[in-house]
């Protein structure tokens, strides 16, 4: 949920730098939503925005309402003060990752100047609480290598990250840059870098596109999670900014219900590779599909933007990544190595069964003398 469009920065690629300023979900809607989620069975919450710690208050409130759920937030770190971190020492259901792309230089260029001074601070002030916490990156074509580097990578683990957010640039918004889009070699880098990172470093990493072998695809569309955003709109993903209907007009369990919501869980998953999971970056002619059937709005809250437009910006990224894609595919591999894994199970258990046979043969032939062995304790 964003509980605020909001933000006292203006990101390069980020939707929130595109969106107004002026849209705000109140607490009573808020913690409305968190009453029906838990009625549906839903105990995890993620705060986007918008900066969402411009509503810390009411965030905390929340927390402290609803001490059965989990609560976290994707903040640029720059309004988390020591008050604030006693309070999460209280709470002990709120967790944070701030946003970073990389070293000094790479954040402060998408995010403005002084800023990763203001996430380091913020790290520091969070360490000394003993909070737990990670970071988010946004890998793009000028940073990917950097942003998962043994030194940058190392450097976190010291300031206290425990975990951390991987999400591909995505050009969203009619003014968004394609040149960021990251190249099929540099994804096919991070797929296997993430996967070493988990094995070899005391930090758990994840890829919001590139691991969706373990989420079976897309996870969009109510299948395991929606996006709210500011003014109310009820979106499949928080990448997809279309939209049936608004919260402030129906239930949670009706927005799952909406056009929209239903063409996403009778297509998913929109590929058999798990590594093209996303119908906007690997499937884009499916959102226009969707899109189209639902008739679903866009909610850009500053310039709409048509389906077409916007995936017009990625069909040629999907097309590239498709054959890189097959090659890493990891289900065929799977197989086989669960294949071999019967095979050789298989061939064991006969081992077993003829040396059984003929250790029986061979004391049916010769009796023992021996006393029979007592069963062991
Ligand atoms: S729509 Fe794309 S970004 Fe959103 S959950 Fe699905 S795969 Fe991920």
């Amino acid at each position: 949920m964003d509980p605020t469009s909001a933000c006292n920065l203006s990101c390069v690629g980020c939707w929130a730098a595109e969106y107004g300023k002026n849209y705000n979900l109140s607490y009573e809607m808020l913690d409305s939503i968190i009453r029906q989620g838990k009625e549906l069975g839903m105990h995890f919450y993620i705060f986007s925005g918008g900066e969402p710690l411009v509503r810390k208050k009411d965030i905390l409130r929340l927390c402290r309402a609803h001490q059965d759920c989990y609560f976290f937030a994707f903040t640029n770190g720059t309004l988390v003060d020591d008050e604030f971190c006693q309070e999460l020492q209280k709470l002990g259901n709120f967790a944070l990752a701030f946003s970073i792309e990389g070293n000094r230089e790479e954040t402060d260029f998408r995010r403005g100047q002084g800023t990763y001074q203001k996430v380091i601070e913020a790290m520091d002030r969070m360490k000394a609480h003993k909070l737990f916490f990670g970071y988010s990156a946004c890998y793009h074509r000028y940073n990917t290598e950097n942003v998962v580097s043994d030194e940058f990578v190392d450097d976190m683990i010291a300031r206290g990250c425990r975990y951390a957010w991987y999400f591909t640039y995505i050009p969203i918004g009619k003014s968004a840059r394609t040149d960021l889009l990251v190249t099929p070699e540099q994804r096919a880098f991070m797929y296997k870098r993430i996967h070493e990172i988990r094995a070899t470093k005391p930090l758990f990493a994840m890829d919001f596109w590139n691991d969706g072998q373990y989420a079976y695809g897309c996870i969009a569309g109510g299948k395991r999670y929606l996006h709210i955003n500011a003014a109310g709109d009820v979106e499949p993903c928080a990448f997809i900014h279309y939209s049936n209907v608004n919260i402030h007009n129906v239930s949670l369990l009706e927005a799952l219900k909406s056009p929209i919501f239903m063409a996403y869980r009778h297509r998913q998953p929109f590929n058999d590779n798990p590594l093209r999971p996303c119908p906007l970056l690997d499937n884009p002619e499916i959102l226009v599909d969707m899109v189209k059937e639902s008739g679903a709005k866009s909610t850009d809250m500053e310039a709409p933007e048509d389906v077409e437009e916007l995936t017009a910006k990625t069909r040629e990224a999907a097309r590239k990544w498709a054959p890189v894609a097959e090659q890493l595919r990891p289900r065929p591999k799977s197989a086989q190595a669960a294949q071999a894994q019967v095979t050789q199970t298989t061939q064991a258990a006969q081992a077993a069964e003829q040396a059984t046979q003929q250790t029986a043969e061979q004391a049916e032939a010769q009796p023992s003398t021996q006393p029979p062995t007592p069963p062991s304790a």
